[in-house]
Order: structure tokens, then sequence, then C-alpha cells
């Protein structure tokens, strides 16, 4: 009998669960739908799905069909083509995801087809974890805990009796450039690449975006070239398993679940603030307020006077992928100095990083914008000067990717109203004073906590 294996965030053949389901049922038709919703996604992400999609068309000797559809027509029209009793999918998580999912099976329950879903994008699924008192976890340190004590099985290998369903029309594959190397070989050998290397140092070097101290796996975990459980599998046979840098990013793995969880939870929390006693916080509309609007495209621009925040944004225009530390200063400089709502700039992030991640990117969003759900207090406000000479302490990063301030030598760049020539090659002044701007977020603040 043929199943149709139907791939979303999930484009590999190792540790797949429901591969493995779909292959005990005999032969194998892998199924991509092109769903109207991919084209909302931003274009760094949609060109970088469509080319992992490529690389694993090829892997699986073409045999993978891609179709152009809205997924509970589609789905259910290539299970009747081939005769299939069985769609096997990994589970989704999101609002979106499960929405549609719920219709597909409908759908192809009313055609006498079973949809199976084994395994999701996670270690633990999204809703697994409850406290004792069986409610979710609402902030991070007992969550990861109860995470860790949880555990994950090992990465299943690829099936050595696979049969590809091979002779079903394909719609054309759009041909698309990504702007990183894409793919589950290409995923495979960026992770071997850090084990080896940057590893070591992860835990000193992890907030340093001047040093190529990160692993840049958040693309191949969004598109699930790689799954988590194979990074946890590694680490925990790895020479340096229970040092600082290991357990430090075993850690930053549990963030991406946590907020999934989260989100799991709390679908409000996609474009709400999830501390809703902060929602009536006043903010600058940029669609109403010329000003807010400028400022909005200075920041979107790198063009704020700020260097650090400028080249967080340049680095994210340029490479669709920006440091997370850098994330988080740009996230903060927006709602805390422009006074601009965090979806705002959520939004622009979801449009151009290649591993836009509604729960990881609307959640830190959240975190930076202190409306989330913990560690970073509405009153703590990044400063972007001294976030600069903090963790740029040479100024290498910010020269990188601001070249008007080229000239400008050593962590000086971080200050260009300092350096007598600093604005001699078109870089903008200051578009609000940090201090000014602090105060008023703390004014804002304090007048809604009373309220
Ligand atoms: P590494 O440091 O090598 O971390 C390893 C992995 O751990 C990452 O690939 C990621 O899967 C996970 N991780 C690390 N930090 C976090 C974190 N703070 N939250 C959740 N997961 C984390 N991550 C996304 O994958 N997609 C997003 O859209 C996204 N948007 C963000 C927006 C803001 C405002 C902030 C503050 C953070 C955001 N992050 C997002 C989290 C983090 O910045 C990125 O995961 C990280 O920079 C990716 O680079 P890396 O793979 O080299 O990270």
């Amino acid at each position: 009998m043929t199943s149709v294996l139907w791939l979303r965030r999930d484009l590999r053949l190792h540790d797949h669960p429901a591969l493995m389901a779909a292959t005990e049922d005999g032969s194998v038709l892998p199924l991509v739908v092109v769903d109207p919703a991919l084209d909302r996604a931003g274009g760094p992400r949609r060109d970088a799905y469509l080319g992992a999609v490529r690389a694993l068309r090829e892997a699986t000797d073409g045999a993978l069909v891609v179709r152009r559809g809205r997924p509970e027509q589609v789905v259910p029209a290539v299970a009747a083509e081939v005769g299939a009793r069985r769609v096997h999918v990994s589970a989704e998580a999101t609002p979106y995801g499960r929405r549609r999912d719920e219709q597909v099976r409908a759908a192809l329950e009313s055609a006498d087809v079973a949809m199976v879903a084994r395994g999701c994008p996670y270690a633990v699924g999204p809703g697994t974890l409850t406290t004792g008192s069986g409610t979710p976890y609402k902030v991070f340190t007992p969550f990861s805990r109860a995470w860790r004590d949880h555990g994950w099985p090992a990465p299943a290998p690829v099936p050595t009796d696979l049969h590809w369903h091979a002779d079903v029309d394909s719609d054309p594959l759009p041909d698309v450039e990504p702007m990183h190397p894409v793919g589950e070989d290409a995923a495979r050998a960026a992770w071997a690449d850090f084990l080896d290397g940057p590893l070591e140092t992860y835990g000193e070097d992890r907030d340093r975006p001047d040093l190529d101290g990160t692993s840049r796996m958040s693309m191949h975990l969004k598109h699930g070239t790689i799954h988590p459980r194979t990074l946890l599998h590694d680490l925990a046979r790895h020479p340096a398993a229970q040092g600082d840098s290991a357990q430090r990013y075993v850690n930053e793995l549990c963030w991406r679940e946590f907020y999934a969880d989260v989100l799991w939870q709390r679908p409000d929390s996609a474009w709400g603030d999830l501390r809703r006693e902060l929602s009536s916080m006043p903010y600058a509309d940029p669609a109403t307020d010329e000003d807010a609007a400028g400022l909005l495209d200075a920041w979107r621009a790198g063009r704020t006077g700020y260097p650090m925040v400028d080249a967080g944004m340049r680095q994210l225009a340029r490479e669709g992928w920006m440091h997370n530390r850098l994330r988080m200063v740009t996230a903060s400089f927006l709602v805390k100095d422009l006074h601009i709502w965090w979806p705002h700039g959520a939004r622009h992030f979801l449009d151009l990083l290649v591993d836009g991640d509604l729960a990881s990117n609307n959640h830190g969003w959240q975190w930076a914008a202190g409306t989330g759900t913990d560690a970073a207090p509405y009153f703590r406000v990044f400063n972007p000067v001294e976030q600069g000479k903090r963790w740029d302490p040479q100024g290498d990063y910010v020269r990188r990717y601001v070249p008007e301030l080229a000239h400008v030598a050593g962590k000086a760049v971080h200050e260009p109203w300092k350096v007598l020539d600093g604005y001699a090659h078109g870089y903008p002044e200051p578009v609000v004073d940090h201090a000014e701007e602090r105060r008023e977020a703390l004014r804002r603040y304090e007048e809604t906590r009373r309220s």
C-alpha cells in the first residue's frame, strides 16, 4: 500500500518519526503543498524553505511531489490519486498549523482516509508538560527543569526499507536562490562544524556578535532539516557534554521549546501582550502619527544614529539573520526608545528573517518589550551604547555593517558624536536622545501600572 507523507516543517530523512510510520505502511509518496500561506512568509524565509524542499526532492530521487493550492483540497486529492488510506504528518503547534490540520483531517476523514500525526518539531511536544497542579508553565526556569526531566527518545536513523512512490505529477518548484546553504546535508554539515569548533567557547562567546560564536542552526530547526533531538543527542555524547558551553546550548534549545509551549497554551500571545495588564501602555502609532512612521522607517533602514542598533538592522537586511544580542538591543530600542508597540517590529523581523518563527520571534519580542513571560521587566531598558561597548568591544561588528563608520577606530565607533570626524561619511545623528526616552518609557510604565 502507498501512504502519503505530507511534509511541512520536517524537510529531512533522518530522525523522522512520521517517515518511519509511513514506511511501515509500504511505499511512501512525499508531498509538499505550496500553500497560499507560504506567500505571506517573508521572501528570505520562503526562499530558504523552497530551497530545502528542492534539496529533499533530490534526496528522494525526485519522488517528492510539489502541489500548489489549499491543503484541505490538495492533500485529499493526492491521497485519492495514489489510493492511500493514510496521510502521515509531524504534528504542528502554531495556531495556523493546528487550524489547517483540523480542516485537512476533516476533509480526509470524509473520504475515509486517516491522518496520522507522529513526532513534531520539538524534543518535547508543546502542551505535554504541566505543573504539579496540572496548569501550564508560565515561566522558563521551572519549565526547563521539567523539560530536562521529561527527556526524549534517541534519534531514529533513516529507514532502511524506504520505497518511494515515484510516478505522480508535480507542479514546478519555483526557482529560488536561498541566502544561505539549505537542506538536510547543509544542516548536518553546519552542525558538525559547530560541534568541532565554536561549541568549545559557546558559553563565553555566544553574546559577542563580532565573533562567529553561535551555531546558526535556527533556520535549519525552523524548516526541520535537522531535529532538536539530534542536536541534544550529539551534545549529550560530546566529550564536553557537562561543560558550561554544552549546557548553555541545551538551555537555548529549551527556550525554543518553552516559547512553542507558551504559544500552544496561549495562541492569543502571538500578536497580543502576554501580560494583559500592560496592554493599555500608550504607544505611538505609525499608521496615524507621521513622526512615529518616520522613526519606524529609520529603525528598519538601520539609520537611527545608534551604531549598534543600525548594525543589527543592516545585518538583518543583508543576511536575513541577526545575532541574538542584536535582536534584543534593536527590539528594546523600537519599544522603549521609539515607543512603538512590539508587533510592528515583530512583523518586520518575520518578513526578513530566514529563521522567522512565530513562537520564538513574537515571544522574544515580548521578552524585550517587558510584556512577555519572564526575565526582562519593563523597567529594564537596554542602553545601545553600553551594549555596544560591552559586547562589541573593538567595534568590529559595527564597522562590518555600517561602512559610514569604517574610519572610526576601536570602540569609539559606538559614540560617533564624540569623534571629531564621526559624521564625515554620512552617518546620521541620533534620531532620539536615549536618556530622555528611557525616562519617558519608565514614566509611561508607571502610569500604566498605576491605572
Ligand atoms: P544559537 O545561539 O546557536 O542557539 C541555538 C538554538 O537555540 C537556536 O538556533 C534557536 O533554535 C535556539 N535559541 C537560542 N536563543 C533562543 C531564544 N532566545 N529564544 C528561542 N530560541 C532560542 N529565534 C528563531 O529561531 N526565530 C525567530 O524568529 C527569532 N526571533 C527572535 C526575536 C527576538 C526579538 C529575540 C530577542 C530573539 C529571537 N530569536 C528567534 C531567538 C534567537 O535570537 C535566535 O534563535 C538565534 O539568534 C539564532 O541563532 P543561532 O542558531 O546561531 O543561535
